[in-house]
Formats: structure tokens, sequence, C-alpha cells
């Protein structure tokens, strides 16, 4: 059957290290066929690698699917991870309520269609309510929802409602300008031209002065 796993070369040739030291732990059950589920991450790595014509014993990837595994964990460690904690001891009570913004937070992500990055940068503003989040935690929210697999819309909606969430303001605003590999790379896009995607909500939606004092802030010059 075309699609079928073959586990039994990757498994010999040395490219993933296993616990019982006979190289075949993958073939456990004695007498079943091995099934993807037998495999363990870098096993299934290393069997990408060879279904793309390539040869995962040759020295420059002999690493390589230990190395897909490290950091395929540290791009998606979002979904350890919540807003809830980053932002636990961070809140606090205000007076003050004109905009607060944090612009220019740089983030990667990958997108959930191709596994291909698309990064960019991300631009936040809140009309706070009697509280505030320390300023450091907007680019750790952005961190969580990026560090998963997204698209680039709700990336932008998560974010809001994280703080809409966690302070409750009059308002939020969140504008994302990114650039997508999966378009870039494939031919589909211009090189140059980036994806801006928004989300407003309160005051930013309601307000009109407040909404253009947002967006004229995102694009005024650096
Ligand atoms: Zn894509």
């Amino acid at each position: 059957m075309a699609g079928k796993f073959e586990l039994d070369d990757v498994v010999t040739n040395g490219a993933a290290k296993n616990g019982n030291g006979n190289g075949h732990s993958a073939l456990s059950h004695a007498g079943a066929a091995p099934t993807l589920h037998d495999a363990n991450v870098q096993e299934i790595y290393a069997e990408l690698l060879k279904r793309i014509g390539e040869d995962p014993t040759r020295d420059g990837l002999k690493q390589t699917p230990k190395r897909m595994e490290k950091s395929m964990a540290f791009l998606t460690k979002g979904y350890e991870q919540s807003v809830a904690e980053v932002l636990h001891d961070a809140l606090f009570d205000v007076d003050y309520d004109e905009m607060v913004m944090v612009r220019d937070i740089e983030f990667y992500s990958l997108c959930e269609h191709h596994l291909l990055p698309f990064f960019g940068k991300a631009h936040i503003a809140y009309v706070p309510n009697g509280k505030v989040v320390g300023l450091s935690k907007l680019p750790r929210i952005v961190e969580v929802f990026a560090r998963r697999l997204q698209v680039q819309e709700r990336l932008t909606q998560q974010i809001a409602e994280a703080i809409e969430e966690a302070i409750a303001p009059q308002g939020v605003g969140v504008v994302i300008e990114a650039q997508h590999l999966c378009m870039m790379m494939r031919g589909v896009e211009k090189q140059s031209s980036a994806t801006v995607t928004s989300s407003l909500r309160g005051v930013f939606k309601t307000q009109l002065q407040t909404r253009n004092e947002f967006l004229s802030l995102v694009r005024a010059e650096r």
C-alpha cells in the first residue's frame, strides 16, 4: 500500500536511538507489523527525510531528526503555556485611562497549512478600565499564541481576547503585519508584500477618534 509507514530501514540504520539497545524498539509488539504509533518522533522525521528523496544516514543529516524534534518542540511550546501563567503577578490597579500601546513586537509563528514560518510585528494597544498589564507581558502574550500552529487572523484575535479577558479594558486594538514564507517561497506572492490583520474591540471599534489615534500610531515613522 502506497502510504504505508516502513519503519525497518529507519530503525536499523541508526538514525534513531531507543531504550532497549537492539535497534528494534518500534517492533516491540511481537509478530505485529509496526505502525506509526510505535515510532518515536525522530524515527518519523528520518522517514520523512527518506520520503522526500534524502538519505538520513549521510553525515550532514545524521543529527537532523534529533534537531528537528528539538526545534519543533521550541516552535510549538505555546501549547504548554497559558496567558494566566504569564500574567499571574503582573496585573495592576490604576487610575489612568489614556491609551497604552506597545508596538513593533517581533514574533515568529508557523502557518498551520504548510508548517512554514510567518513572521513580523504585532502592535497592541488598550484603554484601561481600572487595570493595566505589566508592559513586558504584552510580548509574552504574543509569544504564547505565536508558538503554535497558526493562521494570522486567529493569532490577532487570540491576543485581543486574552487582553480583554485579563483586564476588561474599555477597548483593545491589535494589528499584525507579517510575511508568510509559504506564499513567498512558493511564488504565490511578491517577496515584499505584507499581510495585515487587525482586531478592534470596545472603544477601538466604537470611537472613531480612539481608532484613528491607534492606527496612526501604528503607521507612524519609526
Ligand atoms: Zn501557509
